[in-house]
């Protein structure tokens, strides 16, 4: 069997190395000249004993529940969240920052192990029956399987017609030094004036080094879209935040967007499968997507390694459907909520930070069951 897997981030170098130890012929094709970089990722990941809570039906790979310590840079034990009046929750989750850099380099490594052809600093693009390669190879291979694990803007997904109707969230963050940081917590900010329709969050990477970012919606912004200039107001002005960020020093720049609408109506066509971000396999609650990436990539890869196509879809849903779904239910119950800062500090008064963890984890609590019959919703 010959599997192109097309993209070297965590779903597709997965796929790569699950399929090539099935026996299958893999060729994993990147267009980035160094796999992992330029970083477009906070690197939360759960713990395993957290990740088996989130999602309870997935196999999770080896490489989830053991990361090697030389990719992990710090674990963090609760998740602190703000509403806009300033007011905090937190409820424990035990959490591994990763430098993402240093994983997908591991996850890459592993595939080449396993008998995968790596392809760096190439571009592929799906023609016909066949997959055309430009750049450092230049190639058209002909292929039994092609796995689209090229991230939010997948080629292969546009090739395959599925589109992700859901508005994407859109995320700059900064790696800050000298910042004044709880390093054992993960944190998120809501309010109009940090991050219109979603969360500024700070990953703790170390004593004094942190991810600070936002993810956006383009609707929740009145005029112009300023992501730095929305950035900057929550370092220099947020009364929480503010205060132990302003003095910092920025040494990265990141961008990248993130789906927040579940799996579209197909994630396979004919020979074709997507995976991770490609797919929607993103938890719409939080924007983490490392997790559904790698555990889609391994299913893509024993799929594709089976040649069986036809049964991805359903093994898809029965390990990650669930928590997916949730996830965009709850996203779009908790979206109107967000077109004001009263209504969020209003929900963030109702809820006790265990339902608060529950609704990141895609689980729909009873006062939420009540808001939603209220405004009598459309799911
Ligand atoms: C700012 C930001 C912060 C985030 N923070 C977190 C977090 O803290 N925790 C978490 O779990 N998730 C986080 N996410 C989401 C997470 O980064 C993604 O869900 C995850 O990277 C998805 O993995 P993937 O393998 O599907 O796609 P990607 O990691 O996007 O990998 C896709 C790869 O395909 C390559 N590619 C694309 N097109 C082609 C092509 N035509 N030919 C060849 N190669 C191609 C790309 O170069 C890329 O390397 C964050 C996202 C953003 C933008």
């Amino acid at each position: 069997m010959r599997v192109i897997v097309i993209g070297a981030g965590p779903a597709g170098s997965t796929a790569a190395e699950t399929a090539a130890r099935l026996g299958a012929e893999v060729i994993l094709v990147e267009r980035r000249m160094e796999i992992g970089s330029p970083v477009q990722c906070g690197g939360f990941i759960p713990e395993a004993s957290e990740l088996r809570d989130l999602l309870p039906d997935a196999v999770l790979p080896e490489t989830l529940v053991e990361i090697p310590e030389r990719c992990v840079l710090n674990r963090t034990k609760v998740q602190r969240l703000y509403a806009p009046s300033g007011r905090s929750a937190e409820f424990p989750v035990a959490g591994r920052c990763v430098d993402r850099r240093s994983f997908d380099r591991y996850l890459a490594h592993r595939a080449a192990r396993a008998g995968a052809q790596l392809v760096v600093g190439t571009e592929a693009e799906i023609c016909g029956e066949s997959v055309r390669l430009s750049g450092r190879h230049a190639d058209i291979i002909d292929a039994e399987v092609i796995v689209g694990a090229d991230g939010p803007s997948s080629t292969v997904a546009k090739a395959m017609g599925s589109i992700q109707k859901d508005e994407p969230g859109i995320c700059l963050e900064y790696e800050m030094a000298d910042v004044d940081i709880d390093k054992g917590a993960a944190e998120m900010y809501f309010g109009e004036r940090w991050a219109p329709g979603g969360y500024a969050w700070i990953i703790p990477l170390g004593d004094d080094i942190a991810n600070v970012g936002i993810g956006v919606r383009r609707s929740y912004i009145r005029g112009r879209m300023d992501l730095a200039g929305i950035l900057k107001r929550f370092i220099a002005e947020h009364p929480q935040a503010g205060e132990r960020l302003r003095r910092g020093e920025v040494v990265a720049v990141m961008r990248g967007i993130v789906p927040a609408g579940g799996m579209p109506e197909r994630i396979q066509s004919g020979r074709m499968l997507l995976a991770g971000d490609a797919a929607g396999h993103v938890m719409a609650t939080s924007g983490g997507g490392v997790p559904l990436a790698v555990v889609a990539g391994r299913i893509a890869g024993e799929v594709a390694a089976s040649g069986d196509m036809d049964i991805y879809t359903e093994r898809v849903e029965r390990e990650l459907g669930a928590p997916l779904r949730g996830s965009v239910m709850i996203r779009r119950v908790v979206d109107r909520t967000m077109r004001s800062d009263r209504s969020m500090d209003l929900l963030f008064s109702l809820l006790d930070p265990m339902t608060m963890k529950d609704i990141q984890r895609g689980r729909l609590p009873a006062p939420l069951e009540k808001l939603k019959s209220l405004a009598d919703f459309k799911l």
